[in-house]
């Protein structure tokens, strides 16, 4: 395989920024693709919240300039190489678009940014500017959601006709197409784009709005979403395709998903940092004292024969929280022990608070956004919860087969692909997966896991198949390197 020279531009990467599974994906694939020999240069936002003091960053001397709503912009970059892999990151830093406390949602209002469609064309630009400035020309730039979702589509226009970006192929990955940057028909102008490109039907046009996904998708060269279930769902009906599943079936033959992997350095029971006791399939001991430290913290009392059920999510619609909710007071009437760790909706607050105050020995609610506590839920949970309504790939689940804590989880998108269904008459499959999105299938897998967990050998059984489970960013990185080869080979 030749050496590539591979861009990668999003909004979020491990552990510079993150708030959800595109943090960890873009955290992790660019290592990968550099430990493969490619050369790999990766662009971030440099917002406030990232500590780059920690880092050994070098400022660049110089600014590029963009233009967003009649003006132009400046953009500053700084730079940190990877000491071992042949990686390099740029933050892109400019403090009004930036500078702000929050990433997407403006922490006092709890409300996206009002003008996140400029800070992420500018974001877009800038990195298209920068290549230039530095002289150096990706083979191919791959972009992961709406955020990054401009550059396809200015490669194709405004760029096009730039020499320095000839033949540079583009590819998207699209981790949620709940999410698609959708803004009024009014700013369309801010974006400095053609005029032609905004009609009824058009490449940026959607139900008389502005859709940067849409854009990205109709001007890459390829398209991947990160299961392959989920690529054949987003194809299948309006619901599942938000909308896009037309534009998305006309792409087809450019579309393909690519599980992601997990960064097992990062998440592994074997070699966790965070949490108080490790533990590896040999030796389970230390998940019970983590389990025991947990609870401990929690306030909930210890139990010898209670399966704790653990819940790490963003508390919004996708993730099956009206199940939840639905299900609860029938839930906590079964000896279970719950731990949530989410952030979201705030009615989903309200009613897992109430929850919390009904059954205290029972439900224990952190309402924010802790790295270390994850790990520790991870841990300390015997079983682990996602009944997403939809779910493009889901990283937790796959985390937490590694740590031998079970599964539950609604057959959709990367679930499906990732857990199998426990069949107890031949002691195949790695979780409890239902079908229907109710909350009572919910309730019935959850009472299958319960009446396992009472049986200790069957159960550490289960639990040891699935810590065996690997889901390694090699095998994903190695597709990701197949598909831009043969996208770099095909002139
Ligand atoms: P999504 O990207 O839709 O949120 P994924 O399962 O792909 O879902 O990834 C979620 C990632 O974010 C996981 O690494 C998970 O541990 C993490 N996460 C979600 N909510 C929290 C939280 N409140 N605290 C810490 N980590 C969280």
């Amino acid at each position: 395989m030749d050496r590539m020279r591979i861009l990668i531009a999003a909004s979020e990467a491990a552990p510079f920024a993150k708030t959800g599974g595109l943090g960890d994906v873009v955290g992790a694939l660019p290592k990968e693709l550099a430990k493969l020999g490619h050369e790999v240069v990766v662009f971030l936002p440099r917002y406030k919240s990232i500590d780059l003091a920690r880092y050994r960053t070098q400022r660049l001397d110089w600014t590029v300039t963009v233009p967003i709503a009649g003006r132009n912009f400046g953009a500053q970059l700084e730079s940190l190489r990877d000491r071992k892999l042949p990686l390099s990151y740029y933050f892109v830093h400019n403090e009004p678009f930036f500078g702000r406390e929050g990433i997407y949602v403006d922490p006092s209002t709890g409300s996206d940014y009002v003008d996140n469609d400029q800070r992420f064309s500018f974001f877009s630009r800038v990195v298209l500017e920068s290549l230039k400035q530095l002289g150096w020309k990706p083979d191919v730039v791959h972009v992961h959601d709406w955020q990054a979702g401009l550059m396809p589509v200015l490669l194709r226009t405004v760029y096009s006709a730039d020499s320095f970006f000839a033949g540079i192929k583009s590819v998207l990955t699209i981790h949620n197409l709940a999410y698609q940057g959708v803004f009024p028909r009014e700013r369309f102008t801010d974006l400095a784009l053609p005029e032609e490109l905004f009609y009824a039907t058009g490449p940026l046009e959607f139900y008389e709005k502005v859709n940067f996904l849409k854009g990205a998708i109709m001007f890459s060269d390829r398209i991947t979403t990160v299961s392959p279930n989920y690529a054949n769902e987003i194809q299948s009906s309006t619901e599942m395709g938000s909308g896009l599943d037309g534009v998305l079936r006309n792409r087809s033959d450019d579309l393909v998903g690519i599980l992601n992997g997990v960064d097992y350095t990062v998440w592994s029971p074997s070699r966790d940092k965070v949490i108080p006791y490790r533990y590896h399939i040999p030796n389970l001991s230390g998940k019970r004292s983590t389990q025991v430290e947990l609870l401990n913290n929690a306030g909930l009392p210890v139990r010898e024969r209670t399966p704790v059920i653990g819940m790490i999510t963003r508390l919004v619609d996708q993730k099956g929280l009206d199940l939840v909710i639905a299900a609860g007071e029938r839930l906590f009437q079964r000896d279970v022990q719950m731990l949530i760790l989410g952030t979201g909706e705030e009615r989903y607050h309200d009613q897992l608070m109430r929850f919390q105050e009904q059954f205290p020995d029972k439900l224990k609610v952190w309402l924010t956004f802790d790295d270390n506590l994850a790990h520790w839920i991870e841990a300390g949970s015997d079983v682990f919860l996602m009944p997403s309504r939809f779910e493009p790939c889901g990283l937790n689940q796959m985390y937490s087969l590694k740590y031998g804590t079970v599964p539950i989880v609604h057959r959709v998108g990367g679930l499906a692909d990732t857990v199998e269904d426990y069949d107890p008459e031949t002691g195949q499959g790695t979780g409890f997966v239902f079908s229907d999105y109710t909350p009572e299938a919910m309730l019935s897998a959850i009472d299958r896991a319960i009446e396992l967990f009472a049986r200790k050998r069957p159960w550490t059984k289960l639990m040891k198949t699935g810590m065996r489970q690997d889901f390694s960013w090699a095998s994903s990185a190695e597709k990701y390197q197949k598909l831009f080869g043969n996208l770099t080979r095909s002139q």
